[in-house]
């Protein structure tokens, strides 16, 4: 029998972080034992010419530990330009796939490695290229823009790649061209840009598993109790949560928001791992937790990514030890993939990003 196979009732996410623990043993570490692997990890990054770059939705130690030897923690857009820019021969990326095959194909001729290859994304998922490529075809009329949270596959099939960051400045600068817009695969972040662009778009039907757990109801009782406090809100969350918000935005935009707004409660709906990095830059406020999953719901959500928390200190060792779990990216789509990469980049570079919202 194998470990999928004796419990049919654990979730699928759960059965694959089983499973990688059985391949890659991850039981908790001591202290003693967590500072040997740190200093282990950090003489491997010195000796192998590499750098960690880390997300934030990732463990608070993996962020400190990128930042500590000279690696790098931002949202994906930021984390693309690090890898490319780095002066390394190998690059860990500490995160989801997706961003392991972004770091590839800007890098190509750095080596990319993961703590594990098993972390991927509902968004990628649920967005394959046999089904995203007729749907193309179909439409030959419209530009394709697909967000970052996509395979290199899908990618390579599109005009555009943008994140959560830039994804509003560039369909308002794809409307002013006069142009129609098929936009995967988040359908929360694509309809919060069509509602406040009014572009001609049609949206992909896939979903952020962490962000769609936010409830409206709930975010509102919780206002009820912090009435002085801010909502921030990923634009990745539903319609609903987004009504609410003070501030919608990318993670980094999120950050910048949690420091310039004089509220001293922050109500945060997007991955808790984010909380790190605004308790280092903001200690001197309250951040809560937005409500997930509603009163009567058998909650499975803790608002944290369950690909994210594949990502451990462990795995990271393990990794850079036998230089294994490397992204390759087929190199005639890597090369189609890096058009539209590059056309966000550049076009970043161009422009100054804003931070949208009604606070
Ligand atoms: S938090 Fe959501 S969008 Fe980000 S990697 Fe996880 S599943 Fe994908």
């Amino acid at each position: 029998m194998t470990i999928f196979e004796t419990d049919k009732l654990a979730s699928d996410t759960e059965l694959v972080r089983r499973y990688l623990d059985n391949a890659q043993p991850s039981a908790d570490l001591t202290a003693a034992d967590t500072e040997r692997v740190i200093d282990r990890i950090k003489q491997l990054l010195q000796t192998r010419r590499a750098k960690l770059v880390a997300h934030y939705y990732v463990a608070a130690e993996l962020q400190e530990l990128a930042e500590a030897t000279g690696g790098f923690v931002g949202d994906s857009l930021e984390m693309a330009r690090f890898g490319r820019d780095a002066d390394a021969d190998i690059l860990v990326v500490a995160g989801v796939r997706f961003m392991g095959e972004s770091a590839k194909i800007l890098s190509p001729d750095k080596r990319v490695l993961m703590p594990t290859l098993e972390a991927t994304c509902s968004l990628d998922i649920a967005c394959p290229i046999d089904r995203f490529a007729p749907f193309c075809d179909a439409h030959p009329d419209h530009t394709v823009v697909v967000y970052a949270n996509t395979s290199a596959a899908v990618k390579a099939r599109a005009d555009w790649v943008v994140t959560s960051s830039i994804a509003l400045d560039v369909v308002e600068y794809l409307m002013e061209q006069g142009e129609q817009i098929i936009w995967a695969p988040d359908k929360h972040l694509g309809n919060y840009i069509k509602n406040t662009t009014g572009a001609d778009m049609l949206l992909w039907d896939a979903a952020c598993v962490v962000h769609e757990e936010f409830k409206a109801r709930g975010l509102l009782d919780m206002r009820a109790l912090y009435p002085d406090a801010a909502v921030l809100a990923h634009p990745e969350s539903p319609e609903a949560v987004l009504a609410i918000a003070d501030v919608i935005g990318s993670t980094t935009q999120i950050i910048k928001a949690a420091m310039q707004l004089p509220n001293r409660d922050i109500i945060v709906a997007t991955d808790k791992g984010i909380f790190h990095k605004l308790q280092q830059l903001a200690p001197g406020k309250n951040f809560i937790v937005a409500p997930t999953a509603g009163n009567d719901a058998t909650c499975r959500s803790c608002a944290h990514c369950p690909w994210m928390g594949m990502n451990s200190l462990q795995r990271l060792l393990l990794s850079l030890e036998r230089l294994d779990n490397e992204i390759r990216v087929d190199a005639g789509i890597a090369e189609r993939a890096m058009v539209p990469l590059q056309r966000m980049l550049d076009f970043a570079a161009q422009n100054q990003l804003k931070v949208r919202g009604k606070a």
